[in-house]
């Protein structure tokens, strides 16, 4: 069984000193196939001095030369995109072509997206008699999840390169094969030290933000993760980023194509098995349309089954199977298609079926708490006021979607919306254009311009005379 048990370090992949192991089971089968180990202290010692040591440098550095980084890490992304396509189906699950396509792809889009955006990045303002000149933040902590690796990684990667930050990467420790091609393709694209990255779980990503060598924290996960990150940034008062869960609604207006916007709202709930923060699991529809768009979104569901791939292991398996289990209990919840248990034909590994349910109480667990599993629910309203009260009615605030014909209708209901991103009428994801949320979903915002704003601080200079 292969044991991943390297970092990277000043540009270079060296050996992790720490020992603690975990052994990680493919999602397809559910079969143990790898292990890896996890960082210790010394391990994240040695990459925050490597970050720092490559500040004073990289902080100089002008656009074109963080560019043609950003851009040579792009290029080796698409290069590798099928090497980098396999480790992520086998080991999030992700069908190959949905892999390839969204994967390996999205990050070469989001780094582009940087590359085009750095000279507005860099570029002073003058305010009166001052010119204010944006400076990176300095060594930041880059604290990313499993569910997008590659793309959630690059994300920060890219952002905190262009402000002209140097960084530790701690990513998930359940996609360690992943991780260890990003090491390769990161020695052989980035300057030695800009980026470091040290595998490990939440132990080692505790060390990171303790670390008095890191001057920010960058966090995408669990909003139970982000809430223990934040406390413990507080300790020493370092800014804190957060990119957290979600629970997000999609409002069809009675004007709307049921066909069009079910069908999106559906292939867009259950990518990668759901298992996408945005995701739009929570489908609202007006109360004369509640049963047929139910059994609609119930026969997509079915539909889907057999091109789904698993969720990513035994632990989240068992927590969206309570999820539906307990919702099947509820009597003000109806379960629609799927529900517990794996797809027939499909028992190993840890394929869920995908599961539909109609709700009658906003408060329903089952409306309210973010499954990350492949589960939609199906809520009536009575009109726009309502529509918008039941989507924000979460303790989160990431994504939403309208769908509808009336323009000024559509904008209306948009502009109350509390949610960072915000779909109309199926409007594809823009890798520009800023990303976060509201509420639990989080305070950070990524991608484009306001992705390489997080990563840094205006500072004031006046002249006289
Ligand atoms: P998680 O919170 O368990 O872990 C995320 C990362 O943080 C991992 O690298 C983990 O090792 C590390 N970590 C966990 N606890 C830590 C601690 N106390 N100190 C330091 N590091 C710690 O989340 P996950 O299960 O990997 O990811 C799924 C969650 O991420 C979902 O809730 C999903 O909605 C969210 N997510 C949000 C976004 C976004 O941009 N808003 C994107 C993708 C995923």
């Amino acid at each position: 069984m292969n044991t991943h048990e390297t970092a990277l370090v000043s540009g270079k992949i060296t050996a992790l000193n720490g020992t603690r192991e975990q052994t990680l089971s493919s999602p397809l089968t559910g079969q143990a196939d790898r292990k890896t180990r996890h960082g210790d202290d010394a391990d994240v010692d040695a990459a925050v001095k490597s970050a720092r040591a490559a500040f004073d440098s990289w902080s100089q550095t002008d656009a074109d030369t963080r560019r043609k980084v950003i851009e040579a890490l792009a290029a080796k992304i698409e290069e590798r995109a099928d090497d980098l396509a396999a480790a992520i189906h086998a080991e999030v699950g992700t069908p190959e072509k949905i892999s390839k396509a969204v994967q390996a792809g999205l990050p070469v889009h989001v780094l582009r997206g940087f590359a085009t955006d750095l000279d507005a990045a860099l570029a002073p303002e003058t305010i009166a008699h001052s010119t204010v000149s944006y400076r990176p933040i300095g060594v930041v902590a880059a604290i990313t999840p499993w569910n997008y690796p590659l793309h959630q990684a690059m994300a920060k990667i890219g952002a905190a390169l262009a402000a002209g930050c140097t960084m530790v990467v701690k990513p998930s420790e359940l996609t360690p094969r992943t991780n260890a091609l990003m090491m390769e393709i990161l020695a052989e694209t980035t300057p030695a030290g800009t980026v470091n990255v040290v595998p490990g779980d939440a132990i080692t990503g505790a060390a990171l933000v303790d670390h008095p060598g890191v001057d920010a924290v960058s966090f995408t996960g669990s909003v139970g993760g982000g809430r223990a990150v934040a406390q413990a940034a507080a300790k020493t008062l370092k800014p804190c980023f957060l990119e957290l869960g979600g629970k997000s609604a999609g409002i069809m207006l009675d004007d709307a194509d049921p066909e069009v916007a079910l069908k999106v709202m559906v292939n867009g709930g259950l990518l990668n098995s759901g298992q996408t923060c945005t995701a739009l699991t929570r489908i609202l529809v007006p109360h004369a349309m509640v049963d047929d768009a139910a059994a609609q979104v119930g026969a997509l569901a079915d539909k889907m089954t057999s091109r789904l791939g698993p969720v990513i292991s035994k632990d989240q398996y068992d927590r969206v199977q309570g999820f539906i289990t307990r919702a099947e209990k509820d009597d003000s919840v109806t379960l629609i298609a799927g529900g517990a248990g794996h797809p027939e034909g499909q028992e190993q590994g840890y394929f869920v079926r995908p599961t539909v349910f109609v709700s009658k109480d906003a408060n329903a667990e089952i409306v309210q708490g973010e499954v990350f599993g492949p589960v939609l629910v199906v809520m009536g309203y009575g009109d726009d006021d309502e529509a918008v009260a039941l989507a924000n009615g979460t303790d989160y605030g990431l994504a939403a979607a309208v769908w509808g014909n009336d323009a000024a209708r559509v904008d209306a209901i948009t502009a109350r919306l509390r949610a960072g991103q915000i779909d109309v009428n199926g409007a594809p994801f823009n890798p520009r254009a800023p990303f976060g949320g509201f509420n639990q979903s989080g305070s950070g915002r990524e991608m484009g311009l306001h992705g390489i704003r997080e990563f840094q601080r205006p500072v004031s200079i006046q002249k006289k005379g």
